[in-house]
């Protein structure tokens, strides 16, 4: 006996690197006209690295032994960060043999940052738009000049406070995968409208990589809840919306689309529980392969 088709399908899309869950969502997937795209782990590497250490020196000092303090800093309070900008942090403080305090009371806010007791003090590290909203003062002053310069280069900017005052800016880096802007011409023909991305990374950063990956639609400064909230009105405007995702801090996003993908080296445990499929081989363009494959195999059902 032959497979029923969308069985088969699933089976194919497996030998792309893709573990469809079931056959019901194989054929969900050939009906979505719109995708939405994470930026941190599914259009980039997810890999990011530390490019720039500025600390805010109140005494005008300058230099390496400030800039390693601060690294150490930030890499303490992100030591249990499953989130790729706290590895870039933690990885670019050993980078330079540096060996950061144990934190205490860690605690990470999704689209945030983390925050985290070290050697008695409260550190935050995180999005500058957010926590320097309602700071002012001259060290206020100097993070938020800090944080655009390094925005403006299209770097993600990372602000470290301590007791809540700013100590200094973190620049950060990531690379489109090889395959992103294959993967978005490729969706694009598929569902006859180009894939939005929704990020919760400033507009800055987000609009350069958007440019590079060929990707117009852009919206930034997401929190979670907010990348719901762009799903659903996609979905109330009678999309069928597939959302693809690291599952880092779109986990909710993942399971109010029709259809969600997990990118399944960075994904979370959650993340791969709540997708309806999971790339396992680490390849964005295998998202468009699958959604051919259901067309084909829906195809053959009809
Ligand atoms: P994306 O949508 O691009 O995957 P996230 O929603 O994961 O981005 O994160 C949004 C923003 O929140 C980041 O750009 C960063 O400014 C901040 N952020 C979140 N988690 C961390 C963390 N562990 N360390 C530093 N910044 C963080
Ligand atoms: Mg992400």
């Amino acid at each position: 006996a032959t497979m029923p088709p969308l069985l088969s399908a699933v089976a194919n899309a497996g030998r792309h690197g893709v573990l469809v869950k079931s056959a019901v969502v194989m054929e969900h997937l050939g009906q979505v006209d719109r995708v939405a795209l994470d930026k941190t782990g599914t259009l980039t590497e997810g890999t990011p690295r530390v490019t720039e250490v500025r600390p805010l020196a109140a005494d005008g000092r300058e230099g390496r032994p400030d800039e390693d303090a601060l690294l150490a800093l930030a890499a303490a309070a992100e030591y249990p960060s499953e989130h790729p900008l706290g590895r870039a942090v933690v990885a670019a403080a050993r980078l330079r043999g540096l060996h950061p305090p144990q934190a205490e009371d860690f605690a990470s806010t999704p689209g945030l940052g983390v925050t985290a007791t070290v050697q008695g003090a409260k550190v935050a590290v995180g999005t500058p738009e957010r926590l320097l909203d309602g700071l002012t003062g001259e060290r206020a002053e100097a993070a938020r000049g800090a944080a655009s310069a390094l925005e403006a280069e299209g770097r993600t900017a990372v602000l470290v406070l301590r007791d809540g005052d700013p100590v200094g800016v973190l620049g950060v880096a990531d690379r489109l995968r090889p395959d992103a802007a294959a993967t978005v011409a490729a969706l694009t023909a598929l569902t006859g409208a180009g894939p939005v991305l929704v990020t919760g990374d400033n507009p800055r950063a987000a609009a350069r990589l958007a440019a590079e990956a060929g990707i117009t639609d852009v919206r930034a400064g997401l929190l979670p809840q907010d990348k719901v909230d762009a799903v659903t009105r996609l979905q109330a405007a009678g999309r069928k919306v597939l959302v693809v995702g690291d599952g880092v801090n779109d986990t909710p996003a993942l399971a109010a689309a029709h259809i969600g993908i997990a990118m399944g080296r960075a994904g979370s445990d959650l993340a791969l529980e709540t997708a309806d499929a999971v790339v396992v081989r680490d390849e964005l363009a295998a998202v468009p392969a699958v959604v051919a494959l259901s067309r084909r195999a829906r195809r053959l059902v009809v």
